[in-house]
């Protein structure tokens, strides 16, 4: 067991109720000289996975009151002795306990300890250590179920899959380089290509869902983009609930980009309502449409409002020009006051909405279509989902050499050549997992984490 670390698991804020953890070499010990149950037994002598109600102490001042949590080793999160202490979540309180663990023997938890010491004693994988961040941070119903099904081991049990294909065909070669007086059967390239070509396939498939894993992980990012006074301010309030962007007739008000988050049907949309694009004379306008160019440059999603009552003008072309990339919904704002004729080629967008302000079941409509444009409900979130850079960078890692090792055998290189691209292949796929990392990246990925997780 590593020495004992202490952290507060929970906001440092004033809340109910705070919970600072210990984990650790003597951590059962170190809590005991300052906690102290009510009834007469002492936290050393608890089992693990009993709780006691008593005081926090210092000396004879108490401090507060609360209750202790004990996990003996294996048999907790870290897989260590672990201690938790529920107490009121006051400021002074949180202060003054922390600082009597530390002089009673912990030391200050760093970002993400407690979490690496559950990878480092095989609590967890890496995936699944690096799930249980996202399963903190999910904002949404849809991306907390991606990184549930991580958390499960989806993704582990994937790559180890793909890992024992690899496995296969590398020991069958292998076995063959190097004992070759052996009877063993000939390696047949073709046969070596077919698995090789049926591993690419599913690394192919992982990294063609990372984007959606993304998308489900951060939010679409939707900018509303159109003339000014076209009603994309309303359009925004209306997705949001709320009176976030300032409406009015007086055309350009909305002079720097407002965002807001929302989620239609479980999946997380991060709204931009931009300045009103056109030729602006007056400077603080012009920043605000500098700035709602560089929004749709990012954008996963485009709604272009137009006032479906008025002809469109030359800015508007102008403007959807910068949209060409992103998948877009043309939004016909403003129906209720009846539909001019436009010459603007409706194909260009990925869909056509008709709303109005004054008919709110043209608003869930909208919603409804920027659902499916996302093409997200129709994903499997229990399936296994490349969540960051990191992942996503392994998996292209083993498939470039899984290329270069079918490559190798189109062109007639020798076996060993072969084994070199697959071995190094499946390294980085065991990279991905976590079972062959170095330091470095161990330390680099729990750095991420907050102190306490
Ligand atoms: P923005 O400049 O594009 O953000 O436009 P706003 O959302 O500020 O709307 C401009 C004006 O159009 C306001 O007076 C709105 O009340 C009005 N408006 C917005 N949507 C509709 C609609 O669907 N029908 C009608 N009749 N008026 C609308």
């Amino acid at each position: 067991m590593e020495e004992c670390i202490a952290a507060v698991a929970t906001p440092i804020a004033q809340s109910g109720i705070c919970v600072i953890r210990l984990s650790g070499e003597g951590a059962i010990e170190i809590a005991s000289k300052v906690f102290v149950p009510v009834k007469n037994q002492s936290l050393l002598e608890m089992e693990g996975y009993r709780a006691a109600y008593g005081h926090i102490v210092d000396g004879d001042e108490v401090i507060d009151d609360g209750v202790a949590l004990v996990f003996r080793a294996p048999n907790s999160y870290t897989g260590e002795d672990v201690v938790e202490v529920s107490c009121h979540g006051g400021l002074a309180i949180i202060e003054r306990s922390l600082e009597l663990f530390y002089r009673s023997g912990a030391r200050p938890a760093q970002a993400g300890e407690f979490t690496k010491r559950a990878f480092l004693n095989d609590k967890m994988t890496l995936t699944q250590a690096e799930a249980v961040m996202d399963v903190i941070n999910a904002q949404s119903f849809l991306s907390l179920k991606a990184a549930n099904a991580a958390k499960r081991g989806a993704l582990y049990r994937k790559i180890n899959e793909i890992c024992e294909d690899i496995t296969k065909i590398d020991g069958h070669i292998q076995a063959w380089l190097d004992y070759p007086d052996e009877d063993l059967d000939l390696v047949d390239s073709d046969d070596v290509k077919k698995n090789l070509y049926k591993v690419k396939d599913d690394l192919e498939n992982l990294l063609s869902n990372y984007k959606l894993g993304n998308l489900i992980k951060n939010g679409v990012k939707t900018v509303i983009v159109g003339r000014p006074n076209v009603g994309k301010s309303t359009i925004m309030n209306f997705l949001s609930g709320e009176e976030k962007s300032i409406v009015t007739n007086i055309s350009g008000t909305t002079r720097d980009i407002v965002e807001n988050v929302i989620t239609i049907d479980g999946l997380m949309f991060v709204l931009f309502d931009t300045a009103g694009i056109r030729l602006a004379e007056d400077v603080v306008e012009k920043i605000g449409v500098e700035r709602a160019k560089a929004k749709i440059k990012e954008a996963d999603l485009i709604l272009f409002v137009i006032d479906g009552s008025e002809k469109i003008s030359k800015d508007e072309f102008e403007v959807l020009k910068y949209c060409e990339h992103v998948p877009k919904i043309c939004v016909l704002n403003k129906v209720d006051l009846g539909l001019v004729e436009n010459s603007i080629n409706f194909d260009q967008f990925d869909c056509v909405v008709e709303t109005s302000s004054k008919n709110p079941q043209t608003m869930e409509s909208l919603k409804q279509n920027m659902i499916s444009l996302t093409q997200l409900n129709s994903l499997d979130s229990d399936a296994p989902l490349l969540f960051n850079e990191r992942q996503k960078l392994a998996v292209q890692k083993a498939l470039d050499e899984l290329k270069n090792a079918i490559s190798a055998i189109e062109s007639g290189f020798t076996w060993d050549a072969v084994v070199i691209s697959i071995d190094a292949a499946i390294d980085s796929l065991l990279e991905l997992t976590g079972e062959n990392l170095s330091e470095h990246i161990v330390n680099e990925v729990f750095s991420k984490f907050c102190v306490g997780k």
